[in-house]
């Protein structure tokens, strides 16, 4: 952290604010130029409150050098982190594919979706029991009857399962049948719900918020860490642009950045990413070649019947040509799947 005195400040205010610091047990490096004095401030500078040090009249601006996540940040964790689920692995050059419906709707609809899902290679299944809708009187979800036939896919296929959990209340029952827990964009801020996921042992999916920037997604993954759960997975989603062609504007660059800032893995979701089924292939080979660790897309066997986001969704024929091609793309980044 960096205090930047204003060229008024009195000596009398500099040595004040050089021994307000020393009793937050931090040390300060004096740098006094021909206009502006410079404070660098080393040590545990986390309990240092900068809003409070910016009120002060003699102080120009505070500049942090380190980022608030600490648990999230590479700085304090080089090698990258790998999620294990049951035997998949995910990051660290392993790529987790979770496919399958928007929402669970029946047995048969699950079924089907999950056996071709993983005859094209898929490695997890996703599918929600719990849907957070934009309208109240759209379907809500199969809730604990849906995390049942979710149960069933599983022991038909083997996949792993990936579903959202909304809220505290229902993160027993969900944590109970999920392999991964997603926390959706609209909860990726719901400080008490990151707090409830940290306390459990269950590995969580945490999809960045409609309008959050990195940096705030990183804060959110500090929240779940910090209550001891280690096994957090990002994903990008698409965020809210002045675009409205596509349903959200894809951010790969928020992979890239992830990667420099944070040793967690991230996947892409070009399903909500898009909305639109015919892009899901090309982006989720654009986001494989710029180095995600994953992709979470939609599947549905029947999407002009689908309940929710049958318009982003890609019927099976189509998501095992995309399996194909994001293979190939894997194979030339060094990527295993
Ligand atoms: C979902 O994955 O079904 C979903 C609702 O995604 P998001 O939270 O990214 O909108
Ligand atoms: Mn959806």
């Amino acid at each position: 952290m960096v205090i930047v005195m204003k060229p008024t400040a009195s000596e009398e205010s500099i040595q004040n604010m050089v021994s307000k610091i020393e009793n937050l047990h931090c040390k300060v490096h004096i740098s006094q130029g021909e206009n502006y004095c410079i404070l660098g401030i080393i040590g545990e500078t986390s309990k240092i409150n900068a809003d409070q040090i910016e009120a002060y009249d003699s102080v120009e601006k505070v500049i942090y050098v380190q980022h608030s996540f600490k648990l999230a940040s590479r700085l304090f964790h080089p090698e990258d982190t790998i999620v294990t689920v049951d035997n998949v692995k995910i990051g660290g050059g392993n790529l987790g594919i979770m496919a399958g419906p928007c929402a669970v709707e029946s047995e048969d609809q699950l079924l089907t979706i999950a056996k071709l899902v993983k005859e094209s290679g898929a490695n997890l299944l996703r599918g929600g029991a719990y849907k957070p809708r934009t309208s109240p009187y759209s379907f809500q979800g199969m809730e604990e009857e849906g995390l049942k036939l979710l149960k069933k896919a599983k022991e038909a296929t083997g996949l792993p399962i990936v579903t959202e959990v909304m809220d505290t209340e229902t993160y027993d029952i969900v944590a109970k049948y999920a392999d991964i827990v997603q926390i959706g964009a609209r909860n990726m801020q719901n400080f008490p719900l990151l707090k409830k996921v940290g306390k459990g042992t269950v590995p969580v999916l945490l999809k960045r918020g409609l309008a959050a920037t990195i940096e705030e997604l990183l804060m959110a993954a500090e929240y779940i860490m910090s209550e001891g759960n280690q096994n957090v997975i990002l994903c990008e989603r698409g965020i809210r642009t002045f675009e409205t062609y596509t349903r959200n504007t894809l951010d790969l660059s928020a992979v890239l950045a992830v990667k420099e800032l944070s040793h967690l893995p991230i996947i892409v979701d070009p399903s909500h990413a898009s909305g639109k089924w015919a892009m899901v292939e090309p982006l989720s080979k654009a986001a494989i070649a710029v180095g995600a660790d994953g992709l979470e897309i939609e599947v549905h066997n029947n999407p002009e019947q689908a309940v929710s986001d049958g318009a982003q969704s890609l019927k099976p024929g189509k998501f095992d040509h995309l399996m194909k091609s994001v293979r190939t793309i894997a194979e030339i980044t060094d990527k295993k799947i």
